[in-house]
């Protein structure tokens, strides 16, 4: 790490560093992507994309490495992992060596493995206290009635544990309609959730986004006419909004639970108050720098400058 200082800075500025920073991407021209390696090289840093699937390792007990076009990765002060939810497997196996060779990671290993398993995210959530919609998980159809029982009974929502981007994602409005998509999904050998459904968000709901613990910037997302599903990849509409005190901290409080330094939380507002859909460990760049003006990319950044070279120790959550 290269540090030099300014003699006449002021004070918040003493010291520079330039950090050699990997941001783990499968694709150089995603917004996303492009967006941190501009930050990062405007703020001075050496920034490489690398292909997590294109990364090859060597685990070995004294000189762990990575393999990257016939090359070691060598002499990085930082990571920034954009693991697609396809190859949370090998992505997470790539982000977890760069931790063994003592790299920081924006989001470690184990907190994105968390975040997207939806079952475990909603366990660790509950077990914290946050508001969820009520959930129901099932394996056998003789239970279906039970499950749909749990939620209240219908109109409830039937999600897909493996869906991303809505797809999956089932609003059934009668008891009747509820149990044969239960039984048409099971009947594939699916993974399902079953969901209280929150009618008053209104097709609506909330993308908090959080860095190192405080919510940088927030847009509510609208699903288009007659659809309850707020998506932008379905049509919804995004604007900047500012949240109530609960809900930010709802929103602090679940990405701190999941470990995650850098996350999406999406909120629905619920009459009981703000409830969590989901934590994303590689939430997009563009729809919420659009809604709201905030430069996201350079806040990823100086969080990493902030703590980067730090001696924390990784993965302290028991779970
Ligand atoms: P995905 O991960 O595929 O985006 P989500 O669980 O986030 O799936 O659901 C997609 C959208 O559907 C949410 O953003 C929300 O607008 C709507 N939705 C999901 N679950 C509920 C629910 N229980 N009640 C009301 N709306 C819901």
């Amino acid at each position: 790490m290269l540090v030099w200082k300014h003699e006449n800075a002021s004070k918040d500025y003493i010291e520079f560093f330039s950090m050699k920073i990997a941001i783990l991407s499968q694709n150089s021209s995603l917004y996303s992507t492009k967006r941190l390696k501009e930050a990062g090289e405007k703020r001075g840093h050496d920034m490489k994309v690398v292909d997590h699937l294109r990364c090859y390792m060597n685990i070995t007990s004294h000189r762990p490495s990575i393999m990257y076009q016939g090359k070691p990765l060598e002499n990085f002060e930082a990571v920034i992992p954009r693991i697609g939810a396809s190859h949370t497997f090998y992505g997470t196996a790539v982000v977890r060596q760069f931790e063994m060779m003592g790299v920081f990671t924006a989001n470690e290993s184990q907190a994105i493995s968390r975040s997207r398993d939806k079952l475990r995210c909603l366990q660790i959530l509950a077990r914290e206290g946050i508001g969820l919609p009520v959930t129901g998980f099932i394996h056998s159809t003789q239970d279906i009635e039970g499950a749909i029982g749990i939620v209240g009974g219908a109109p409830l929502v039937i999600k897909l544990l493996e869906g991303t981007q809505g797809i999956g994602v089932v609003l059934a409005e009668t008891h009747q309609a509820a149990k044969s998509v239960i039984e048409a999904f099971r009947g594939l050998d699916a993974n399902i959730l079953v969901q209280e459904f929150i009618k008053e968000a209104k097709g609506a709901d909330l993308r908090c986004f959080v860095v190192n613990d405080k919510v940088i910037a927030s847009m509510k997302r609208q699903g288009a006419p007659g659809e309850f599903r707020s998506n932008i990849h379905r049509g919804g509409k995004a604007e900047k909004i500012k949240l109530t005190p609960e809900e930010r901290s709802t929103a602090v409080r679940a990405a701190k639970s999941m470990g995650l330094k850098i996350a999406g939380v999406d909120l629905l507002r619920a009459n009981h108050g703000p409830v969590v859909m989901e934590v994303n460990s590689s939430p997009g760049l563009e729809g919420i720098e659009a809604a709201t003006g905030v430069d996201v990319a350079g806040k990823i950044i100086e969080f990493l400058e902030k703590k980067a070279g730090s001696s924390a120790p990784r993965d302290r959550i028991p779970y």
